[in-house]
């Protein structure tokens, strides 16, 4: 016999964009749009070989940086949307 009880998990109440220093409490619009790299830089990276980085970008802040160089690959919205062209009668 298991008895189930539950225990509080941390959770990210506040984050900050490290770029303008914009934040957004975890209710707000927008949290979940905050971009967070976590990433270990391997031996290749020369001067970083071993640094554990991190940086918190607002969408904003993302977009501006990034937004040149990236690409779309689904776009939920559109795909979801009916074509009227393709719709038989
Ligand atoms: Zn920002």
């Amino acid at each position: 016999m298991k008895l189930l009880d539950a225990k509080p998990a941390p959770f990210v109440q506040l984050i900050l964009c490290d770029k303008c220093g914009g934040e957004k409490q975890h209710q707000e619009p927008g949290f979940e749009e905050f971009v967070c790299i976590d990433h270990h830089c391997g031996y290749t990276t020369v001067e970083d070989d071993g640094k554990h980085i991190q940086v918190d970008l607002c969408y904003a802040c993302f977009k501006e940086m990034l937004g040149p160089y990236w690409r779309v690959k689904y776009n939920w919205i559109t795909a979801i949307e009916p074509n009227p062209s393709k719709l038989k009668t």
